[in-house]
């Protein structure tokens, strides 16, 4: 009997053996690709560590796959860790004093790292070197403990919400974007072929099209989709079997999903399309802020349906025609 647990256990494989592992099968992204290429090759040249790397950009985009692949192609240890789970300088501590000479330590959301844990951080980036305070009042004293030299790979969604102390200790700072359609038909076929999933070109291009320039997106609305190519279908993905599964699930044709649709409405039926404060915009559709501002919104405002202003979000003439929709006269 599959248990539930089991099930997830499987798409967890999943996920994990769709990641690449080299920078050569990592698509898109050329530029931070053929700059961090340099950057390791150099570092290994010389038997160092290398620099402190800062990836930034929206979620699924590939910051994590990059930061195993930077710790691969250099041949060291990988240490994985997030902002949140780091909670006293002394869980900083037992982490850094584990690393290996040339480990590289990843924080994910390193954004969200206390500010008690980020003052630990800087001697360490800076010196590989940790201050400890041994005892407590005038008698206090500082020690100072040696690091082996290692390389932080931070992941944020956030980039501005970094205090600049911490931003300007990263020696690489690269920011990730949107791939393109044909990058992300490219990421479908190779993981239909990882799946053992028989796939057309012009079934991984609709997919391709709306997974909203995100490979986790593609990822999984592949995975959705040969679902209903196995029970309905003849277990081929071709466009129209791609089309019909993803209409099922409520991606449309420019990958907008449910909470997309539920944010725009808002907007032009609520508040005569803006502009509407973000905390107003997330009481009205019972979302979060965090997951509007991070999630739905910069791809919005990629394709042009939504600005931010200092005033708030508006809809912009471009999303009422996409929705046959007559602009309010102002
Ligand atoms: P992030 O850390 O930015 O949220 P991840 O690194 O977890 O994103 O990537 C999400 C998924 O997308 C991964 O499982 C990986 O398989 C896939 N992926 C991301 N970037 C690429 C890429 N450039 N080429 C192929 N697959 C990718």
């Amino acid at each position: 009997m599959v248990s539930a647990n089991s099930f997830d256990a499987g798409e967890h494989t999943m996920e994990f053996s769709l990641r690449p592992r080299y920078l050569a099968e990592y698509i898109g992204q050329k530029q931070i690709k053929d700059n961090l290429k340099i950057f390791i090759e150099a570092a290994k040249m010389r038997s160092e560590a290398l620099d402190h790397v800062l990836l930034y950009g929206p979620p699924g985009l590939g910051k994590t796959t990059l930061s195993m692949i930077i710790a691969n192609e250099l041949g060291v240890n990988l240490r994985t860790t997030s902002g949140p789970a780091i909670e006293r300088p002394g869980d900083l501590a037992a982490i850094l004093t584990g690393l290996g000479e040339g480990d590289v330590l990843f924080i994910d959301e390193i954004h969200r790292l206390p500010r008690s844990v980020e003052e630990v951080l800087y001697p360490a980036m800076e010196d590989y070197a940790l201050d400890i305070v041994i005892g407590k009042g005038p008698g206090a004293k500082s020690v100072r403990l040696d690091l082996p030299p290692f390389t932080l790979v931070g992941a944020t969604t956030r980039a501005g919400m970094l205090s600049a102390p911490l931003r300007d200790r990263f020696g690489v700072v690269s920011r990730l974007e949107y791939y393109t359609v044909q990058e992300l038909a490219y990421i479908v076929l190779r993981a239909a072929e990882l799946f053992d999933v028989e796939i057309r070109g012009e079934g991984a291009e609709e997919i391709a099209r709306r997974s909203r320039g995100t490979p986790r997106i593609a990822n999984r609305l592949l995975k959705r989709v040969r679902d209903f190519a196995q029970v309905q279908g003849d277990g081929i993905i071709t466009n129209v079997v791609a089309q019909e599964a993803l209409e099922r699930i409520q991606v449309d044709r420019l990958g907008l999903d449910d909470i997309d649709h539920k944010l725009l409405f808002a907007i032009m039926d609520l508040f005569r399309g803006g502009p509407v404060g973000l905390d107003t915009l997330s009481a009205t559709i019972s979302e979060e802020a965090t997951t509007i501002e991070d999630v739905c919104e910069p791809y919005l405002m990629q394709i042009g349906f939504l600005q931010r202003t200092p005033r708030g979000r508006i809809v912009t003439p471009h999303a009422y025609q996409y929705f046959g929709r007559e602009m309010p006269e102002i």
